[in-house]
């Protein structure tokens, strides 16, 4: 085994740190200090790949992007106190997308808790709401236990953050070779430990049946689909059916050009690891037809009976969609390309495509949304496979970039998800290029969500990431200083708008200082040059592009709720 090389009694540091090798972690996220530096330098020393945040924050929205995009839970080391309340953006984050996390924290000297011990805080009572288990190693001879614990835990069923607590006293403790021995090797068999629900038969025949006798059937798949790793049974179920298909936005393939209707006009819906929640209206009607026969797949139960479904599939998609492919073998259908639900949806499709393009033709100059956005697009297709992963945050650049930049492979976009996090992008970032190091990273961000974590630019020059951060800088949230006249009043009518940051901020700038490239663009040639230099530099960069500060709507496309 590869931890061999530690000799005589072992600490609860290196304990962790091998129980984590054992277990299968390759790669850690995080912030070091007091207690835990040594268990990161142990890691590292085990093989481990520890990548360096400047806050915890981001490292916590790396690891969990990480989980989603490797299927294999994200690992978020914590300082104690202020460290685990920072990560638990990370937890939190992950839970609400569903996606595999466990933050590792040191915690203060278990004797002198109560006592305002440094960085004393009850963490596995604080983290406890916000995570699928919340553990702590009171003892040395715990800790392979809770690592196997929390690993297995993030992953199965629905994957979500995890917790484990390490207290100062604890990583002092020792214990002989073979005795760690003894644990590490249950806790490895511990997590490899595996559960999946198995839909009955019956349920997969009448799912297929409803399919075939609707008049107007939909398959809509979303991030469940792609951590199952689903896209081949998709792809075969979509080219065998002919059904029309609508990815979420995270979901993979193409943004859905005939969503509405779509939606509006379907009579049976396969829903495929997408929760019926905000970002799909609900499944409840106007958007959807109060008739509609929904088919939910999705590998937590709660979920299935808090939708209540015509019919719900409960298991993992993968495994759930060969099942229906199998049996749709022996009696196969097929709408055909002349089939009125298929000609008119792709009709549809093909005219809110056309009239897009009129729009996206035009070089509006300074610039507003589209036209810079049209720009990527082109040059992101013109790397044609693999194609790079996309992070996109920020109200309107989210919103355009989402109708605009077409995916077509699976897991390669990343936004603010089911909680709307602004924020995330930095992190994202840097976990899509640690995950898949063959292809190249691009964000796409607006200057507010660029800011939640501009330092980690330092991060992606340090570790030399392939990683090209565009900024569309309007000079504000959703744009500059907008008051008129008469708003502006009060004894504080001095200040900025609180929408509002420094004009035209040189963004560029931050990532030469640390010997990144910066580039700061006004016009379609010189986007088109930043972009065609840095993406194939596969260097860290920043392209500032100047927005018109009036360009972008206040809240986006989620006016109604600010
Ligand atoms: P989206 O935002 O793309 O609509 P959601 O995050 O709302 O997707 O929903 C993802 C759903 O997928 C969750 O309800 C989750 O329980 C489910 N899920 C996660 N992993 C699997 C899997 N392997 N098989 C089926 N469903 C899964």
């Amino acid at each position: 085994q590869n931890d061999l090389r530690f000799q005589g009694p072992i600490d609860g540091n290196v304990l962790a740190a091998m129980a984590l090798a054992r277990c299968g972690v390759d790669r850690m996220f995080g912030v070091v200090g007091i207690p835990v530096t040594s268990l990161a330098t142990r890691a590292v020393s085990l093989g481990i790949r520890f990548i360096a945040f400047h806050n915890e924050q981001s490292a916590g929205y790396a690891a969990s992007a990480y989980g989603y995009l490797t299927g294999r839970p994200g690992v978020l080391l914590t300082v104690s106190g202020p460290g685990c309340v920072h990560g638990l953006a990370g937890v939190s984050n992950a839970m609400v997308n569903a996606w595999p996390l466990v933050m590792i924290s040191g915690s203060c000297d278990q004797r002198d808790f109560g006592r305002g011990d440094f960085q004393e805080l009850d963490q596995v009572e604080a983290v406890k709401p916000f995570s699928k288990i919340s553990v702590k190693a009171t003892d040395i001879s715990e800790i392979p236990n809770c690592v196997a614990r929390v690993l297995n835990s993030a992953v199965s069923g629905r994957p979500g953050g995890c917790y484990f607590d390490l207290p100062s006293d604890v990583l002092h403790q020792t214990i002989s070779e073979s005795e760690a021995e003894r644990l590490l090797v249950a806790a490895e068999e511990f997590a490899r430990r595996e559960v999946i629900p198995r839909v009955p038969n019956s349920q997969i025949e009448e799912a297929i049946s409803l399919l075939k006798h609707a008049e107007r059937p939909l398959i809509v798949f979303g991030k469940g689909a792609a951590l199952a790793r689903a896209e081949g049974p998709l792809k075969k179920l979509v080219e065998t059916t002919g059904i029309p298909f609508l990815p979420t936005p995270m979901g993979g393939r193409a943004p859905p050009a005939a969503r509405s209707l779509a939606i509006g006009k379907c009579d049976v819906a396969l829903v495929v690891g997408a929760r019926l929640n905000w970002l799909l209206h609900f499944g409840e009607p106007p958007k959807w037809s109060k008739d509609v026969k929904f088919i939910l797949v999705d590998i937590c139960k709660e979920e299935v009976e808090l939708r209540n479904p015509h019919l719900g599939l409960i298991g993992d998609a993968k495994e759930v969609l060969e099942s229906i492919n199998k049996e749709i073998k022996d009696d196969p259908f097929c709408l055909g390309k002349s089939h009125p639900w298929v000609e008119a949806i792709s009709q549809k499709a093909k005219d809110n495509v056309a009239k897009m393009e009129v729009q996206l033709a035009r070089d509006v100059v300074p610039f507003n949304f589209l036209t810079p956005m049209r720009i990527i697009r082109d040059a992101i297709l013109a790397l044609g496979s693999p194609a790079p992963i996309l992070v996109s945050e920020g109200a309107n650049t989210m919103d355009v970039g989402r109708s605009v930049l077409v995916q077509t492979e699976p897991r390669t976009r990343l936004d603010a998800g089911t909680w709307g996090t602004m924020g995330v992008g930095l992190g994202y970032c840097i976990a899509a290029a640690v995950a898949s190091p063959d292809r190249l990273v691009v964000a796409v961000e607006g200057d507010s969500g660029f800011g939640f974590s501009a330092m980690e630019v330092e991060t992606l020059v340090r570790y030399q990431l392939p990683v090209v951060v565009i900024v569309f800088n309007n000079s504000g949230v959703y744009g500059g200083d907008r008051r008129t006249p008469q708003e502006i009043t009060g004894p504080y009518k001095h200040d900025p708008a609180p929408t509002s940051f420094v004009p035209s901020a040189g963004y560029h700038k931050m990532i030469e200082a640390f010997g990144g490239k910066g580039y700061h663009v006004e016009s379609p040639e010189e986007l088109k040059s930043a972009l065609a230099e840095s993406f194939s530099a596969r260097k860290p960069a920043v392209v500032n592009i100047k927005i018109d500060p009036y360009a972008g709507a206040e809240s986006g496309r989620l006016q109604h709720k600010n």
